[in-house]
């Protein structure tokens, strides 16, 4: 993190108070440059992605993913998957140029690119870069920092959201997932690549990989910037198999039982005002997280099998008075 330079396309999105924060105190706390460029640089980059790169890409994405017939050379919409290509060509060289292991887009600031980047980025997410969506560079960063902790180890990591909720009581499980950007590194299954419409952005239908994450042990992370510091906040989870196929979910999924119980994660995560973008890594576990913390002098809240609400709540006024004295005045 100390030599992690990350590029934002854009702003964050509007009216999202949570994906924002301080860029100075990230460079100082953590080393982490984060800086903008505009989008139509990287439109540029993407426009000027020569033709026979994006045949060799189109051709890795037939014998890698399970690409949807209507995608494919010959069929209605492959124009769609190689304007994708072109995205992951001309995304993968700007960030190569800038030096860059970590990104954002914003779909409120697409400038002339065509599609929102879906593909592309959950692409460049498995090749161990950092991604938050809507501007989020503070997701991006412990995007990127799960993708070093977790190197070489077997499940993944990746941005995510949580997307919905099974209250069923008694098997109570948090759906997570994004409108595009999910990375595969989550199972070892092969993706399937499929085109279908996006409400928001206002561009073409965007090209997508979609899976079902693999069941097993994963902890949640989130980084919000509490004005005067920085706060993580992780929750261990246990993502598990989904009972029934969810045909109409149109993108990549985790499905999860929260630690210790979703009620009282539920409690524990908005009384500490953790964020809705997240890490998920499958990689490794909260012991990592609780060192990472600590060289990174940064508050950290566990949510695991030993939280209660009420310790949880002594917990964050004994640490607001703790990092206001270890700051100093
Ligand atoms: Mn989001």
């Amino acid at each position: 993190m100390r030599t992690l330079k990350l590029t934002r396309f854009g702003d964050n999105m509007r009216n999202v108070a949570v994906t924002e924060g301080d860029k100075t105190e990230a460079e100082l706390r953590f080393g982490v440059s984060v800086n903008t460029w505009s989008v139509n640089e990287l439109a540029d980059a993407v426009h000027g992605a020569p033709e026979y790169d994006v045949d060799a890409l189109v051709a890795e994405y037939e014998r890698l993913y399970e690409v949807a017939p209507e995608l494919c050379a010959g069929g209605a919409r492959h124009e769609s998957l190689r304007y994708s290509a072109r995205i992951e060509l001309g995304l993968r060289s700007f960030l190569e140029a800038n030096g860059s292991a970590a990104f954002t887009t914003s779909f409120e600031d697409l400038g002339a690119l065509r599609q929102l980047p879906g593909m592309a980025v959950q692409r460049l997410m498995a090749d161990g870069y950092g991604f938050g969506a809507e501007g989020d560079w503070k997701t991006a960063i412990l995007v990127r920092a799960a993708k070093v902790m977790g190197a070489g180890l077997p499940g993944g990591a990746s941005l995510m959201e949580d997307y919905t909720y099974h209250l069923t009581p008694g098997e109570e499980k948090i759906l997570g997932a994004h409108m595009l950007e999910v990375c595969p590194s989550l199972t070892a299954a092969k993706p399937r690549v499929e085109i279908h419409p996006l409400g928001i952005g206002g561009k073409e239908d965007p090209v997508r990989m979609v899976f079902d994450t693999d069941a097993g042990p994963g902890v949640v992370v989130a980084l919000s910037d509490m004005r005067d510091r920085f706060r993580l906040v992780a929750n261990a989870v246990d993502v598990v198999d989904l009972e029934e196929p969810l045909p109409n979910l149109p993108v990549a999924r985790a499905l999860w039982e929260p630690k210790p119980d979703f009620a009282t994660s539920a409690a524990a995560w908005l009384t500490a005002g953790a964020a809705h973008h997240t890490v998920l890594s499958t990689q490794v576990g909260m012991d990592v997280f609780e060192d990472f913390a600590e060289i990174a002098r940064t508050e950290l809240l566990t949510i695991d099998d030993g939280t209660t609400i009420k310790q949880f709540k002594k917990e964050l006024a004994w640490n607001a008075a703790y990092y206001k004295l270890a700051g100093g005045l």
